[in-house]
């Protein structure tokens, strides 16, 4: 039998976006390196106080978010995504 390690995969302790840019100014993804396809929103929380935000890439579907009872957490996609296998 062969050993295996983890493989590598989303960890929803990590963070899913990062700055990006010369100045920081862009948004990087580092699921899918998508560059600025990062759509923030902002509405208010269902806890009564405060507000739920969050950050969702456009192109593989990779989100942070922030709500005042639960704090941050990154909720990464699979990417690439996942190829049916489709063998003879
Ligand atoms: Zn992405």
């Amino acid at each position: 039998m062969t050993s295996r390690t983890a493989p590598p995969g989303p960890d929803p302790d990590q963070p899913v976006f990062s700055v990006w840019g010369p100045d920081g100014a862009s948004i990087h993804c580092r699921i899918c390196g998508a560059v600025d396809e990062v759509v923030f929103t902002e509405v208010p929380s269902m806890a009564g106080y405060g507000e739920d935000t969050s950050a969702r890439c456009t192109r593989c579907g990779s989100a942070e978010t922030t709500d005042p009872i639960f704090g941050w957490r990154a909720t990464p996609a699979t990417w690439p995504p996942p190829l049916e296998p489709h063998q003879p």
